[in-house]
């Protein structure tokens, strides 16, 4: 039973009330719209319980009032409010308040289940610099971090939700309020922090729309009869645009499950699914993997109305899809709602999926080819070439366009790998740290013609996108370019104890300036002769399959870097080895291993 006293918000019955696809202008109109209908967001507990219960109509009531209590702080239009995304009715409330009072909200990480306190401090505190927040919301157990990341900043006040609803009263009236406009910034988006620290986009409302309404909505025909289930946290633009902002496009009602809820028990995620009927729900490939490998004893499920299943968010493995679809066909499960996806915090949430109702396609392609001359060169069937398999991430979104270049700018042919450009309405305004940029202008990475250089790197091949892996990880030895996933997947296949989160490849410079390959493995072990086997074995795999030499380091488990979005970061991991602070005693005494 709902905490709340509410009855569970369950997808529309009635025809009448069902969402038509609509263009909204700007966040506020679809709230308006969504609104009027009877779903809305359930929020569960982490032993799958109802927790809260918030309707949209309800949802709206209490941002419109929240709003006024922002606008009685004294904030000017467009000043940027920080609000801790705490997996709860409050940032939901919180967020669309500053839609109504024309202010930008900037979602940071909740702490829950990302340890360490001092680093979530510090990570908070760059954020709040960074995005020159003027007020920071949270829950009341986010008030004390959130005090400690603001000391000597000019943020001038630290507060609860709840609080600014009780000071509504001091506000301007609702009819005063001026909701951000179509043309206007909806909110800063931060990103995961795999390659950089997380940098603040700047995304607007009608980028937005293009992207969650016009392209993923309607691409996927989503609509008020469907009904997500998302574990997928609020400051991830997946979890933010995909299951808040989406949703009120549509009228389509969510049942959440914290982050931390999920990891404790990622089979929760399927239980809610089956239980609830649930349509739509997507998770970067490393949430299938954890739920396949918790499979057994796993309670009856029936999965068969899980018509969407969204995959993306790091490489997507055809391995895992196969496994995954394979344990849980006999639960109903069918491959054809793999929906596997490429996008990026810049584009707003999406740039291309896979919307077929086929099962995804798997491009398998001669390896040699592919690392030595960069071209995704098929391999025909009884071919003994090693080869690499990839999954098409789909088709451009609507109104979107993908370019492949060559590192001159120069657009190249199919299945030539090269540097994934980006074209569209949900690409973003600008970063925040330099604000008189906007499309069109020269970015950081290149952004020339109105095109985003992503950064990363893939190629096309009839009509559909595949991602190879990301420019700043490859890994350069003796002219061939291995994307440092291939390591990674060759050494948890060699050693049974390995799974998907317990590798890391990365290049650091030998003395004589040449670049090595490293690998790190989490492996409990301590037995030295278990060691060496396991490091031994690693190594012949590696160079069984890529012909490469690398250096294989053992370390305790946990001690890989993973962002608060959870995906793992091959830079800190690189830095981290080479600061000697992973349990390896830094790269020269290493060397040897
Ligand atoms: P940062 O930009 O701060 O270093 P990030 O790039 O991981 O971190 P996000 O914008 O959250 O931040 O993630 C987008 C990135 O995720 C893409 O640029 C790409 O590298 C990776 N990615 C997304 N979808 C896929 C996919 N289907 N296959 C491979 N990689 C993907
Ligand atoms: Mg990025």
């Amino acid at each position: 039973t709902p905490a709340s006293g509410a009855p569970e918000v369950t997808p529309t019955s009635d025809p009448s009330l069902a969402y038509r696809p609509a263009d909204f202008a700007n966040l506020t109109d679809a709230l308006d719209y969504a609104a009027r209908g009877e779903t809305g967001l359930n929020f569960y507990d982490r032993r799958g319980r109802v927790a809260t219960v918030v309707s949209y109509a309800a949802l709206r009531r209490r941002a419109l009032e929240v709003a006024r209590g922002l606008l009685a702080q004294g904030l000017e239009r467009g000043e940027r409010v920080a609000l801790v995304a705490e997996m709860a009715p409050a940032f939901a409330v919180g967020f669309f308040a500053c839609q109504y009072a024309g202010l930008h909200a900037v979602p940071v990480p909740a702490q829950a289940g990302l340890g360490n306190s001092a680093g979530y401090v510090d990570g908070l505190r760059r954020i709040l610099v960074s995005a020159r927040a003027r007020i920071a919301l949270g829950g009341e157990r986010d008030l004390e971090p959130l005090k400690a990341a603001v000391a000597g900043l000019q943020v001038g006040r630290v507060t609860t939700v709840a609080a600014l609803l009780d000071e509504a009263g001091s506000g301007p009236g609702e009819g005063a309020l001026q909701p951000l406009g179509p043309a206007e910034i909806s909110h800063v988006q931060y990103s995961s922090g795999s390659t950089r620290d997380p940098v603040g986009i700047q995304i607007d409302q009608h980028g937005l729309m293009a992207n969650a309404a016009r392209a993923v909505r309607d691409g996927l025909a989503i609509g008020a009869d469907d009904r997500a289930v998302s574990w997928l946290p609020f400051y991830h633009d997946m979890g933010l645009i995909g299951f808040l902002a989406m949703p009120v496009t549509c009228q389509m009602s969510v049942d959440y499950l914290a982050p931390e809820a999920f990891a404790l028990r990622p089979t929760l995620w399927l239980e809610l699914i089956s239980a609830n009927r649930g349509t739509v729900a997507f998770s970067p490939t490393f949430g299938y993997e954890l739920c396949t490998r918790r499979a057994p004893g796993l309670k009856e499920l029936d999965l068969s109305s899980w018509r969407i299943a969204g995959v993306g968010g790091e490489r997507v493995r055809p391995e895992t899809l196969e496994a995954f679809a394979a344990t849980f066909a006999p639960a109903g499960f069918h491959a054809t709602a793999f929906t596997p996806s490429y996008g990026l915090a810049e584009a707003t949430l999406a740039v291309s999926f896979h919307a077929t109702r086929h099962a995804p396609v798997v491009d398998t392609v001669d390896a040699t080819a592919l690392m030595r001359d960069g071209e995704a060169r098929p391999v025909s069937a009884g071919d003994t070439a090693q080869a690499c398999r990839f999954v098409a991430c789909g088709r451009p979104l609507t109104d979107h366009q993908v370019q492949i270049r060559d590192s001159a700018g120069r657009r190249l042919a199919e299945r030539a790998v090269g540097r994934i450009f980006v074209a569209g309405p949900s690409l973003m305004r600008g970063y925040v740290d330099n604000d008189a940029n906007s499309v069109g202008a020269p970015q950081p990475d290149g952004w020339p013609d109105g095109w985003l250089d992503t950064g990363d790197l893939g190629y096309l091949a009839d009509g559909a996108l595949y991602v190879t892996g990301r420019r700043k990880d490859l890994i350069i030895v003796n002219g061939r370019n291995i994307p440092p996933q291939d390591l990674e997947w060759v050494a948890e296949q060699a050693v049974d104890r390995l799974s998907d989160r317990d590798t890391a490849a990365f290049s650091v410079l030998d003395s004589a300036g040449r670049e090595t390959p490293v690998l790190l493995a989490q492996i409990r072990a301590r037995d030295p002769q278990v060691r060496k086997r396991l490091r031994e074995r690693i190594q012949a795999a590696l160079f069984q399959s890529l012909a490469i030499t690398c250096r294989v380091i053992l370390v305790p488990p946990r001690s890989l870097p993973f962002t608060s979005s959870g995906k793992l970061s091959r830079t800190k991991a690189r830095e981290l080895y080479l600061s000697g602070s992973l349990g390896n005693a830094g790269p020269a005494a290493t060397a040897g291993e």
